[in-house]
């Protein structure tokens, strides 16, 4: 029969899959021999039985929980309900991939009228014994009844007001005593059942809970940003309870093996004397400095260094632990590999391969490809900085810098994002609800909490810049208000946020871009070595390509030739030509466009030098480059000198349908091949002008774009072909050059063993391949993808990550039709997925000799196919 039920003694950490992150390191953790709290944990299975069994826990796993509940009572020498030593568990959600925050949790469960007594007993503190059967009452009633949390927190601070205290810890045993009365006919009053005595009953109720908590609304959306399965599942682990309330002498805290922030080798963590672990990470009260821990328990800190350096050195990564200290005893209650920055991420996966924990392979695979955009992106100009004065003082929680306008909820934050505005987000302190908030924000900024409350945990984790713990300003969310000193801030003010310093700005300071460490260019010369695929940009102009080669492009892979007719000073020529009633009026308008683009073309050379550079011939449809209004027609007419009715008619001839599956692409060619021509030109030209200038051989790459047949390649062909010749003719020189197409016409892709004949290079334009393959007009998807991906018809927007399974195919068959007939074909990809790392590991997969992106994302794709190599070769 399937197991169901594991005690801590029976897992180890290769078990994630059914018994969840938490389950299987503690179970670890136990086998090494650590300090932890004895228990048991309930697999993933059993959550998924539940679902599939309508919700309801079956006979035998009940009679497993029952059994390993019995040997936790043996083991730990206490019994549940008992009024001299009671057993006291949590229980506690863990999923397979890690998701903090977002599941319930259940402590001191087992606590009743009776037990309480014997935890008083027990301890001699009866004091702690009633809050820990208050808090119990209050975590219940929130997570497992479903009352909401304020409605306890209401009749706490009304006991705490009545008696005149100003801390929590003021109230004494008959207060707590009250609040308690107080809670349970809450419940009584709320659900119409008393508060479950049985702690049997209790657990069972909790577990439910857990499983229940799997799909809840901010467990849902978690799963959706990170790609996690829903059917996974979560597991629940119950184990005994150990107190870090109980005076003096105990503690709790949570601390990583090395600085998540920055990845220097040294303990990065906070804890607090005499509270629980809920404590530090809600930010409740401000915790300290876990180096204070040596002053305050000095046998405990070395006992706990000891120990955190057993972990590290056992999994070979840097740990995120939580520990308590009961009544001078050190006890482990979780351990797993620590989140971190991109920055942390890199130098602590270079140190530990410098130090010979982890070989190179596996330092590459320590940095999530996705993550290097945090580094890539502008801090704030220093120049600037220096000029302003900060406002307020907070926790660097998140690095990065962020400006944009204050909201002080989720709800505002994500609808002023939709209406395009960069947004920063302010609490108090953020919770798991405020989850989609953080998601529309630049960055985030609360008042309380410290640098592992769960603002700093998620910020860090979404790479975006967060300011946390800044007590000096007070934020008053009802009235949607900042106070610092004398200002306040009120929804809809700017502020500036820098996340690597704490600072907090008023109004919008201007940022620069980033310098990149020694650390990551070590990394990338790692998976440069190991990565088989060429990396290239998307660039159009000299500055974009410098950018590029600066991120470390290999070359360009499309330069799109219509940007360069938006300019100012060009587009009255490009108007000129569109509207010309005859070929004669065209080529003198496009005779005045050529200079400017042969200039654009030997810009580009000149950055790039002898890096291949893939240049496409004019793609979109011409009517976006004419006015459209009465108002901007009738400016035109006067500034080109055509007659106002005329041009209105042509504006209108060239209107279309269906534009993006009209005349465009190489159709514009085949009914106007003068512009092609003319094209073609300016490459040949500026391509051996700057071959003789820089004594190096450029070698352009000609791209003809949305082909669909091999006749029309080849039709087109010829015109540059010819225009080729003409230009070595005139000038008495050659140079080497080769001629290509995209690949994203349906009917190319199905054909491309013919097209191949007529092309020396493939470049997968998979924006158009998409659109054109679902039917999906790129420019309306937005509108209904949503419902798509909510309603689980798409996993993923296929305009981000490339749809395997359809468009995938079709790029896979034409590159291997495109080698049959031509072997040494060389095969790209130039659509948005050059830059999505699943994306260009399936370009990897099929064998494609390069990706291309925009400059921004080039270091992403060199980790990204670095990985694919890696993984590929396993
Ligand atoms: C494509 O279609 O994938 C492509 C790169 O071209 P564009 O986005 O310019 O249509
Ligand atoms: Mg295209």
């Amino acid at each position: 029969m399937k197991q169901y039920v594991f005690s801590f003694k029976d897992g180890n950490k290769e078990m994630k899959s059914i018994l969840g992150g938490k389950g299987a390191n503690l179970a670890e953790m136990t086998k090494i021999g650590l300090p932890v709290p004895y228990g048991f944990t309930i697999s993933t299975d059993a959550c998924n039985r539940y679902y599939d069994e309508n919700k309801k826990m079956s006979d035998d796993i009940i009679e497993a929980i029952y059994k390993e509940l019995a040997v936790l009572e043996e083991i730990s020498g206490k019994k549940f309900g008992d009024t001299n030593n009671p057993l006291l568990v949590s229980v506690r959600s863990g999923a397979v991939v890690s998701m903090p925050g977002m599941m319930d949790t259940v402590l001191n469960l087992g606590l009743n009228d009776e037990a309480v007594i014997g935890l008083a007993n027990l301890t001699g503190n009866e004091r702690f014994a009633y809050d820990s059967y208050r808090r119990f009452i209050q975590m219940f009633g929130d997570v497992v009844l479903e009352i909401p949390k304020h409605s306890f927190d209401i009749i706490f601070d009304r006991v705490k007001e009545a008696n005149g205290f100003e801390s929590d810890v003021d109230l004494q045993k008959e207060h707590l005593m009250e609040v308690i009365e107080k809670y349970k006919a809450l419940v009584l009053k709320e659900k119409g059942f008393d508060f479950p005595v049985d702690p049997k009953e209790q657990l069972m109720m909790a577990v439910e809970a857990v499983f229940d908590s799997w799909n809840n609304a901010r467990a849902i959306i978690y799963r959706q940003l990170n790609d996690i399965p829903s059917e996974y599942g979560t597991a629940v682990n119950i184990q005994s309870m150990v107190f870090g309330n109980m005076g003096d002498t105990s503690g709790t805290g949570v601390a990583f093996t090395r600085n998540p922030v920055n990845g220097k080798d040294e303990m990065f963590g906070e804890f607090l004397i005499n509270a629980q672990g809920e404590d530090v990470v809600a930010g409740i009260r401000t915790p300290k400095h876990i180096d204070e821990l040596k002053d305050a328990m000095p046998e405990i800190f070395d006992e706990f260094n000891k120990t955190a350096d057993i972990l590290e050195a056992h999994y070979k990564d840097m740990q995120d632990i939580e520990f308590t200290v009961e009544r001078g005893k050190l006890f482990m209650l979780q351990t797993r590999n620590g989140k971190r920055t991109a920055e942390a991420a890199i130098k602590i996966a270079v140190d530990m391969y410098e130090s010979g924990i982890i070989d190179q392979k596996e330092a590459i695979m320590r940095v999530e490809p996705e993550q290097l955009d945090q580094l890539l992106h502008p801090t704030f100009d220093q120049k600037a900085l220096d000029s302003t004065d900060k406002i307020a003082q907070g926790l660097p929680a998140s690095p990065g810098a962020a400006c944009g306008l204050v909201y002080f909820n989720s709800e505002d934050a994500v609808a002023a994002k939709n209406d395009g505005n960069k947004v920063i987000l302010v609490r108090m302190e953020t919770s798991p609800e405020d989850i989609e908030g953080m998601i529309a924000s630049e960055g985030i900024l609360t008042s309380r909490g410290g640098m592992t409350s769960h603002a700093a945990v998620v910020a860090r984790g979404m790479g975006k810049c967060c300011v946390a713990g800044c007590s000096e300003i007070r934020v008053d969310e009802s009235r949607k208000t900042i106070f610092v000193g004398n200002d306040t801030y009120g929804e809809g003010d700017y502020l500036s946020l820098d996340g690597n310093t704490g600072k907090v700005y008023s109004g919008q300071i201007p940022t620069i871009e980033p310098e990149l460490s020694g650390d990551f260019e070590k990394l990338m010369s790692w998976a440069d070595e190991i990565r088989t695929m060429k990396v290239r940009a998307n660039a159009d102009n000299p500055n974009d390509s410098a950018v590029a080669v600066k991120f470390g492009a290999e070359g360009i892979g499309l330069c799109r030739t219509e940007h360069m007719f938006f300019e100012e000073e060009r587009i009255p020529a490009v108007r000129k030509m569109i509207v010309a009633k005859n070929l004669e009026d065209r080529k003198v308008a496009l005779e005045s466009l050529l200079p400017f683009q042969k200039e654009d073309f030997k810009g580009i050379f000149t950055e790039m030098g002898i890096r291949p550079v893939t240049i496409r011939l004019l793609d979109p449809p011409l009517h976006e480059f004419l006015p459209h209004t009465p108002e901007e027609i009738k400016n035109l007419s006067e500034q080109i000198n055509v007659n106002y009715d005329e041009l209105l008619l042509r504006v209108d001839e060239l209107k279309e349908f269906n534009p993006m599956l009209g005349h465009r692409g190489c159709r514009l060619a085949v009914t106007y091949p003068e512009i092609y021509e003319m094209q073609t030109k300016a490459i040949i030209q500026a391509a051996i002008e700057i071959s003789e200038e820089k004594n190096i051989a450029i070698i352009p790459e000609i791209m003809i774009p949305l082909i669909g047949s091999a006749n029309e390649l080849d039709f087109v062909k010829k015109v540059v072909l010819e225009t080729i010749e003409n230009v070595f003719a005139e000038l008495g020189k050659t140079i080497k050059y080769s001629v290509g197409t995209m690949i994203e016409v349906p009917r190319a892709a199905l054909t491309a063993d013919e097209v191949a004949e007529h092309a020396e290079f493939f470049s997968f334009g998979t924006n158009d391949l998409t659109q054109m393959t679902y039917g999906f007009s790129r420019d309306d998807a937005g509108k209904f993808i949503g419902e798509y991906l909510e309603t689980k018809i798409m996993e993923v927007d296929p305009f981000q990550s490339l749809d395997q399974t359809g468009v995938g195919k079709l790029v896979k068959m034409a590159s291997e039709l495109g080698k049959m007939t031509r072997p040494d074909i060389k095969l790209g990809i130039c659509g948005e997925h050059g830059g999505d790392p699943k994306s260009i590991a399936f370009c990897n997969a099929i064998g494609l000799d390069y990706v291309s992106c925009s400059p921004f994302r080039v270091p992403i794709a060199r980790l990204a196919a670095a990985r694919a190599a890696i993984n590929q070769a396993e």
